[in-house]
């Protein structure tokens, strides 16, 4: 087996143990390959090992992929910082566009998606660690986006996705997880007719996406402990 293959079935074993210690089913949780940096030969390695899904965050890597078919076989999601400019390289290409973050970014994805004559399914970025530094809503403004999330006719609303800060330590970050798995919730029960939409919790990452999927995670978007460390070649996130 190549090592990139024996990281994605380690991974993919942690997930089913974290979720069973949680009482979970293993299969309410997918890995998101997190493949920035990587090229389109690497994808389609990870893609013949056992990803299923392959989260991009830069439209320019994204639209190269494409183009090259890199993807084949899996589906994509965006999670990476969107500008409202550039939402027409993303919307109707990728599966899920994970970092919603504004009405006027939601706007424009609506829009967009109305051109196309599609629904773009989409989840709202959470700011949980409420830093000035990060994209995402802040928590006590989800409410309304989820609102106006629902009202678009050409967008569904599908759940949350969070970012945290840097964890101090093991565990750091699940009071982090905690809140967001419970604004899920939250928007769930408010939602009631939508309800079967919103299935989708976006968190967790490589230091910390065992913790995550024992806080209700449904996605975790991992990078490094698939692909190794990246070069220091982008801007931080
Ligand atoms: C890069 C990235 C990840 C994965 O990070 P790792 O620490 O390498 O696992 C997850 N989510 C987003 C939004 C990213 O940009």
């Amino acid at each position: 087996m190549s090592p990139l293959a024996e990281n994605i079935a380690k991974v993919k074993e942690a997930i089913v143990r974290a979720a069973r210690e949680a009482g979970r089913d293993p299969a309410e949780v997918t890995l998101v390959a997190a493949t920035k940096v990587q090229t389109s030969d690497t994808i389609r390695a990870a893609i013949a090992a056992g990803v299923t899904v392959c989260g991009e965050n830069r439209v320019q890597e994204l639209t190269g992929h494409l183009d090259d078919y890199a993807y084949d076989g899996a589906r994509v999601h965006f999670i990476g910082h969107l500008q409202t400019n550039k939402v027409k390289y993303v919307v109707g290409r990728v599966d899920l566009i994970e970092s919603v973050d504004s009405s006027r970014l939601l706007e424009a994805v609506d829009r967009q998606a109305e051109k196309l004559g599609i629904v773009q399914d989409i989840l709202l970025e959470v700011n949980i660690g409420r830093e000035e530094s990060k994209g995402g809503c802040m928590p006590e403004d989800i409410p309304a986006l989820a609102r106006l999330a629902l009202q678009a006719e050409h967008v569904r609303l599908r759940g949350l996705m969070c970012i945290p800060p840097v964890a101090e330590g093991p565990g750091g970050n699940r009071p982090f997880f905690q809140e967001t798995h419970q604004l899920f919730v939250d928007i769930r029960n408010k939602i009631e007719d939508n309800k079967s939409d919103i299935n989708c919790l976006s968190m967790g990452m490589s230091g910390d996406y065992e913790d995550a999927v024992r806080e209700g995670a449904t996605l975790v978007r991992v990078g490094t402990a698939l692909f190794g460390p990246r070069p220091p070649l982008h801007r931080p996130e």
